[in-house]
């Protein structure tokens, strides 16, 4: 019997359109014989619809218009009729939303970012008893926020990048007060970071006062804490791991990108100018350390199914300092966590469904 799977894409984050890529790389390779695809998409709105149009109008947005219209004018009620609170056994017995005639077996929700790889729908999945592809909510709530993420790999003796933290509330009446204190604490350049985001969105590189405040306006536009890192001169280095209780770590890749540092435009836009180089060109005790610590980093933080660690090596002292973990990293054919997994001897075919397998096993362990 195949087993039907929901590809939740799309979402609320300011990484919708990376989602749609990586979904639409998903459900092409995804084993036909052995799945029922049920597309998923969730609008910029929140609005969630089924969807059984082309996979090539995913990637352009034009999805939305050519939804299930039943949940496009009901869109108040499209969470709960798309994913039936309540157990198995009841939606075996017909209780089926409208708009879904098969019962969903398990979720890959191919999310980035808020609302999707933080915890949230995490969360909304748990109270309706199905089992998803990933991170729990708690492991993937630290992961997401890059100041709890640190504290526990700093907890684990992990090497992180140091760093003060910003509040918004307080920016209007004490950016003085901050300034004073980073520029104590750091010399310039320095990274501002809104706490909670991916693809590099809301990330600056200060250079000078006047970049300084502008930072921290904008990284605030995104979220209500902001992170400030002293600068590292460094090579980029991840490494990919999959896993529930047993994880495996993947051969580290580096990434070279187009621009001054890694920013949503080198990551999507120069079509290829980005290099990333798998497995990675640095002596074979330092790719096992990092390997290492990312296992060390994936087992602290209690994440399951798939995870990218990212770290920094410093170019002149050789350090390795952990950067983040990335609980839903960026799954199409080109993307770095599938590439270090073909390198390491799973393809990408095969990754999907090794994922949807280790959430199937997780959930089974809970019962
Ligand atoms: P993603 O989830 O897409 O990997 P992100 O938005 O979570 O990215 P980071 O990985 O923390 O953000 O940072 C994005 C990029 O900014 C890094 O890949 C790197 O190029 C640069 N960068 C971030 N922090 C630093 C730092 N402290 N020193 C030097 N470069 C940095
Ligand atoms: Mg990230
Ligand atoms: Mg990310
Ligand atoms: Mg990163």
């Amino acid at each position: 019997k195949k087993v039907n799977v929901g590809i939740i894409f799309g979402g609320k984050s300011a990484e919708h359109e990376v989602s749609l890529m990586s979904a639409t790389s998903i459900i092409r390779a995804i084993d036909k014989e052995k799945y029922n695809v049920i597309p998923i998409g969730i609008t910029k709105e929140g609005n969630w619809m089924i969807y059984n149009g082309p996979i090539e109008k995913i990637e352009n947005g034009e999805w939305e218009g050519i939804s299930n219209k039943l949940l496009h004018d009901k869109p108040k009620e499209n969470v709960f009729s798309i994913i039936p609170i309540g157990k198995k056994e009841n939606q075996m017995q017909g209780v089926v939303p409208p708009g879904l005639e098969k019962k969903i077996d398990v979720v890959f929700p191919v999310l980035h970012g808020p609302y999707g790889e933080d915890g949230t729908i995490q969360g909304l999945l748990e109270m309706a008893d199905i089992p998803y592809v990933g991170a729990e909510v708690l492991s993937s709530a630290m992961c997401m926020d890059k100041v709890y993420a640190k504290k526990m790999f700093e907890l684990e003796g992990l090497n992180v990048v140091e760093y003060f933290v910003a509040l918004r509330h307080k920016l209007k009446t004490h950016m003085d007060d901050y300034v004073k204190i980073i520029e104590e604490q750091f010399s310039y350049p320095v990274f501002i970071k809104p706490v909670n985001l991916g693809s590099s969105v809301g990330i600056t590189k200060a250079r000078s006062r006047d970049e300084l405040i502008q930072g921290l306006n904008e990284a605030a536009k995104h979220d209500r804490k902001i992170l400030i890192e002293k600068n590292i001169n460094c090579r980029e280095i991840e490494c990919g791991v999959l896993g529930n209780d047993n994880p495996k770590a993947s051969v580290v890749g580096e990434i070279v990108p187009s621009n001054e540092f890694y920013d949503y435009k080198a990551k999507y836009f120069d079509d290829g100018k980005s290099k990333l180089i798998i497995p990675a060109g640095i002596p074979k005790d330092k790719s096992d350390e990092i390997r290492k610590m990312a296992l060390t980093a994936y087992k602290a933080l209690g994440c399951a199914g798939l995870a990218r660690v990212d770290f920094f090596l410093e170019k002149e002292t050789n350090e390795v300092y952990i950067n983040e973990i990335n609980t839903m990293p960026g799954f199409t054919k080109y993307s770095m966590y599938p590439l270090l997994w073909q390198e390491t001897g799973v393809s990408y075919n095969e990754l999907v469904d090794k994922l949807i397998q280790l959430a199937l096993e997780r959930y089974k362990g809970k019962k």
